[in-house]
């Protein structure tokens, strides 16, 4: 018989899938990491595993005990799953632009769920920081993760999603992009790509135009998932060669493109990611071989970007309506 012991047996080894059509073009291959294929939907699951083992280690999660952490949606449906496996409560924080979809998928899992305003600042008692750092206090028992710097997200990339993706493109790999959130994705599989490789993999960093990674203000933007008002610990900047934006008009484009063009459905930072890969990918050669990773899946958006009245409202649709005249259908 083949079967997996419990459903974290089916954590990461995610595959790599060739971009064929919205590549056209580009010289380079593109190969895409979908990490959709994860249990619950996403790359957090692998920090979600490593955080809990190690804090079931050194004492700071107790059995019984119940998991306090802001988070847009992903790693509270990650840290729900291992925390129903091993008998812990969770109490996630999300901030209000975070769709429903998502809020109510961490419900399903069992989790409880408190929503914040978005337009405050971190400082502020009402942010999702702050209000987080209120339940860790006042719960008995509570263990907050904190994904922005714990240092243990950094390092399930670095000991899972780095090394299958050297594997799998047989160290053929030249370029890894990745958005940048805590930055626990790109700090760990770029460290690990570039000692592998000697420094030869040039590591890009993909981030929604307004924020900081990319030398914004920090100013609203709707890519979820995504860059930063404040640099978290999680994230090294001395790992990225580079950090390349997008504007969420085009992210959104992309993500409708993958879609309908290559028959991925997935989420917005995937889109980013994808927008900025074809940027640098521009000037590469049919030697470069350009790893991108996509965090999660179209589901949890389709009552935003895959949502025509969502994205007209927004402005974001023109150029993809194919009733108009003049403009070209995909
Ligand atoms: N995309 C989505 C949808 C996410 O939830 C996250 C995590 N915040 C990221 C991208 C960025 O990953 P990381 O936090 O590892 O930088």
């Amino acid at each position: 018989m083949h079967y997996a012991t419990s459903v974290l047996d089916l954590i990461g080894n995610t595959p790599l899938v060739k971009l064929n059509r919205i590549t056209e073009g580009i010289a380079a291959t593109i190969l895409v990491k979908v990490e959709y294929l994860n249990p619950g939907g996403s790359a957090k699951d692998r920090i979600a595993e490593r955080i809990i083992d190690a804090a079931e280690r050194n004492g700071s999660l107790k059995p019984g005990g119940t998991i306090v952490e802001p988070t847009s949606g992903n790693t509270g449906v990650g840290l729900a799953l291992v925390a129903q496996q091993r008998g812990y409560r969770c109490v996630f924080v999300c901030p209000d632009k975070v769709s429903d979809d998502k809020i109510n998928v961490l419900k399903a899992y069992g989790a409880e769920v408190v929503v914040t305003p978005t337009s405050v600042t971190p400082e502020d008692p009402e942010s999702y920081y702050s209000v987080s750092d209120r339940l860790a206090r006042e719960i008995p028992g509570a263990f907050k993760p904190d994904q922005y710097s714990n240092p243990n997200g950094p390092a399930s990339h670095y000991a899972t999603t780095g090394p299958e993706i050297w594997a799998d493109t047989a160290g053929r790999i030249t370029h890894f992009v990745a958005g940048v959130g805590t930055g626990g994705t790109i700090t760990g599989t770029g460290r690990y790509l570039k000692e592998v490789s000697e420094g030869r993999v040039r590591v890009i960093g993909a981030d929604p135009e307004g924020s900081i990674y990319s030398g914004g203000s920090g100013r609203p933007y709707l890519t979820e998932g995504v860059g930063e008002d404040m640099w978290p610990d999680a994230y090294d900047r001395t790992i990225p060669d580079e950090i390349l934006s997008a504007t969420d008009a085009e992210s959104f484009d992309i993500t409708r493109r993958l879609a309908r063009e290559e028959g991925l459905l997935l989420g917005g930072s995937s889109g980013l990611a994808v927008a900025c890969a074809l940027k640098a990918a521009q000037n590469l050669t049919a030697d470069d071989v350009v790893v991108v990773l996509l965090p999660d899946s179209g589901r949890g958006y389709l009552g935003k970007i895959f949502n025509d009245e969502w994205m007209k409202s927004y402005g974001f649709l023109p150029s993809q309506c194919p009733d108009e005249p003049g403009h070209e259908a995909r």
